[in-house]
């Protein structure tokens, strides 16, 4: 669909420039629309803080899918998980006293709720941190994100964070990761 844009293809390429290389990847920043600032707004309740996190994460990256339909939860068998992520139903969760996620974590944490200035200023952030990034680090990095791989995306942001004028012969590793995107939203 995007194609090629005007390559000077098959005039002696001379003009084969960093900055036309760039501009072959299409960086859309997030749309700030209404139902994307009501998922953000959304409490995920009965996590534990690294699942909360892998959550919020998913929002902020406007991966999070809400569930269209209640869940069969994992614990009870019954049709009665609501929020997205959840693999437990509430009372199933509280009965354990475990994540409702992780099923592992007994410390549940109580999210903080986020006002719509919050979550915008969260967004800038987060579009600030990907406009620092190096192109492969970006592309590394949503490929992450939308694989549900949200570790391995903090890593990338970790190292982008640390050395932000492309060192980071770390992750050339991890760049070469079959291109496949699954969903696992199960
Ligand atoms: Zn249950
Ligand atoms: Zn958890």
């Amino acid at each position: 669909m995007a194609g090629k844009v005007s390559s000077a293809k098959g005039k002696g390429g001379a003009t084969k420039s960093r900055q036309k290389y760039q501009n072959t990847f299409a960086y859309k920043p997030h749309k700030k629309d209404t139902v994307a600032l009501k998922i953000a707004a959304l409490p995920a309740k009965g996590l534990c803080q690294r699942c909360l996190d892998i959550v919020d994460w998913r929002k902020r990256m406007n991966k999070y899918k809400p569930l269209t339909q209640p869940k069969t939860c994992v614990g009870c068998k019954q049709k009665k998980v609501t929020d997205a992520y959840h693999v437990l139903c509430k009372s199933c969760a509280e009965e354990k006293n475990v994540c409702a996620k992780c099923q592992e974590s007994t410390d549940v944490v109580t999210p903080d709720i986020r006002t719509p200035a919050d979550i915008l200023r969260e967004e800038q952030d987060q579009e600030r941190l990907l406009a620092s990034m190096s192109e492969r680090q970006r592309r590394s990095y949503l490929r992450r994100v939308a694989r549900g791989d949200d570790e391995g995306a903090q890593k990338v942001v970790l190292a982008a964070e640390k050395n932000e004028d492309g060192g980071w012969s770390d992750f050339d590793d991890f760049d070469d990761e079959e291109e496949d995107e699954e969903d696992d939203d199960a």
